[in-house]
């Protein structure tokens, strides 16, 4: 197998690349990437190794199956390792908001560069079983054709064969149900309710504090301090409140790589899904203001977006969502994300359960003497019919679990596991980002047992309670070492 062998393994990449871009730049920043780039590639993940770096931060070492290759000077290896910043160990995750994290089996398109060490460094990535690309404003295979005519310019041409190789790798990973209609639009969701994305995890106390560093200008604090008012009126029963002693922080400093105008780190717990601190970084490099003063970047609007991120908001993933606030990029003088959209507000609703709107009483009632407590809507149990687990006798993980029944939430089922190796609390929780073929009957989860024993299972909408009163078991034999 051919590999980057030239290069030194990755130990450390302290490289981060940009959570929030200028949105200007974007054809320029691609032309850079593809100039800058030692190489572009296609490729499926197939492994996947995370561990605590010598500076406490979490890596994984990431190894991609090459399926095509657009830019490589060298021999065209068989597969790449490179590392990224991030990961889950044991029951520690950490999250770098848009930074490339990858997922085992994700067919993606990868710019490498070098760190000062020399070893590769995903500077972008760019998710090649989605039907558009939000990041570049196009879809995979106009991407690839951008590339090649950006090769062409600098005269690195791409090899015949492979770009044969690449086109038919994203090609075929293309979801079928996206059609052309009329001109070059995709058919899609118009800045919507469906205008988000969740990260997964999400805040599991009705109070998250956060702490602001003194290394912040006097003239931020009221704009950040607006920013969390949004976020507090948003409807939701979560709350943000400031407190010294909080391990959360806000501050403002240098952040390594290109474009990047803020970033926050989340971390959590992967069996729970539960985010149990955040750090947000304003980047010093860049000009601030509190006023919307064109050429500089609104400290409320992009504060509010941080925070977003901090409460378990990832960048939506349809072009048509460029006006939310969870937008992925933002203009020097733009203003607009100073207010929760539609998208956003949604978002945070499938997270934290939406607070009744409070409704005015009628005239002649008596205003109420208490007010009432908001309390999160409970999405409706999961009916759980049926489960069919591979294989006859499991001896071996993973374990495929084929689910029908009812009433399956496609934006939040949970499939509860409890049994050897999982937490005695809580079970082993596969969160709905990873259970496959989701529909309101029908889901498919991977389950990796870490002992034998009988296991059992139960499904949930929602992230805490209101479990499925059907359940059912399998059990695991521990294999004999040979
Ligand atoms: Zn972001």
């Amino acid at each position: 197998m051919n590999r980057l062998s030239a290069l030194p393994r990755a130990g450390f990449a302290l490289f981060v690349f940009a959570t929030l871009g200028f949105s200007a730049t974007k054809e320029v920043d691609l032309k850079r990437d593809v100039r800058m780039a030692r190489a572009v590639l296609t490729g499926e993940v197939n492994r996947l190794y995370s561990y605590y770096g010598k500076d406490g931060e979490i890596y994984s070492d990431v190894t991609l199956r090459v399926t095509g290759s657009l830019k490589q000077s060298r021999e065209i290896p068989d597969s790449i390792e490179f590392t990224t910043p991030g990961g889950e160990v044991g029951d520690v995750g950490v999250f770098f908001t848009g930074t490339p994290q990858f997922k085992l089996n994700e067919p993606v398109l990868v710019f490498l560069e070098e760190d000062s060490a020399g070893s590769p460094v995903a500077t972008a990535k760019y998710e090649l079983n989605e039907g558009f690309l939000p990041e570049v404003g196009m879809k995979p295979i106009e991407l690839l054709l951008k590339i090649r005519e950006n090769l062409d310019e600098i005269g690195e041409p791409v090899r015949e064969q492979e770009w044969e190789r690449a086109s038919t790798f994203v090609n075929s990973k293309q979801p079928g149900t996206l059609k052309k209609s009329g001109g070059d639009e995709i058919v899609r969701n118009a800045g919507d309710a469906s205008c988000y994305k969740l990260m997964g995890p999400k805040w599991r106390i009705p109070t998250v504090t956060y702490k602001l560093d003194p290394t912040l200008p006097a003239s931020f604090l009221p704009a950040i301090s607006t920013a969390v008012s949004s976020l507090n009126n948003a409807g939701v029963p979560l709350r943000l409140a400031l407190n010294n002693f909080s391990a959360n922080v806000v501050s403002f400093g240098p952040i390594a790589g290109q474009g990047i105008l803020a970033q926050t780190r989340v971390s959590y717990q992967p069996s729970t899904q539960t985010i149990v601190a955040f750090t947000l970084v304003y980047n010093r490099s860049f000009s601030w203001s509190t006023t919307g003063e064109v050429a500089k970047f609104d400290v409320q609007g992009i504060g509010l977006h941080e925070f977003g991120h901090a409460v378990g908001l990832d960048h939506p993933p349809a072009a048509s969502c460029d006006d939310q606030t969870m937008w992925f990029s933002a203009g020097p003088g733009e203003t607009s994300k100073r207010s929760l959209e539609v998208g956003d507000l949604a978002g945070l609703a499938a997270m934290y359960g939406a607070t009744p709107p409070p409704s005015a009483p009628p005239p002649s009632a008596p205003p109420p003497v208490t007010p009432s407590v908001p309390v999160g809507q409970a999405p409706p149990v999961p009916g759980f019919s049926g489960m069919a687990v591979s294989g006859q006798q499991i001896t071996s993980s993973p374990i495929t679990l084929a689910l029908t029944g009812t009433s399956f939430l496609t934006n939040m089922l949970q499939v509860v596991v409890k049994g050897p190796g999982c937490p005695t609390t809580t079970g082993c929780i596969i969160d709905t980002r990873s259970l496959q073929g989701l529909t309101t009957t029908n889901a498919t989860a991977v389950f990796v047992a870490r002992g034998g024993g009988a296991f059992n299972v139960t499904l949930r909408n929602s992230a805490v309670g209101g479990e499925s009163a059907g359940s059912f078991r399998f059990n695991v034999a521990v294999s004999q070492r040979r």
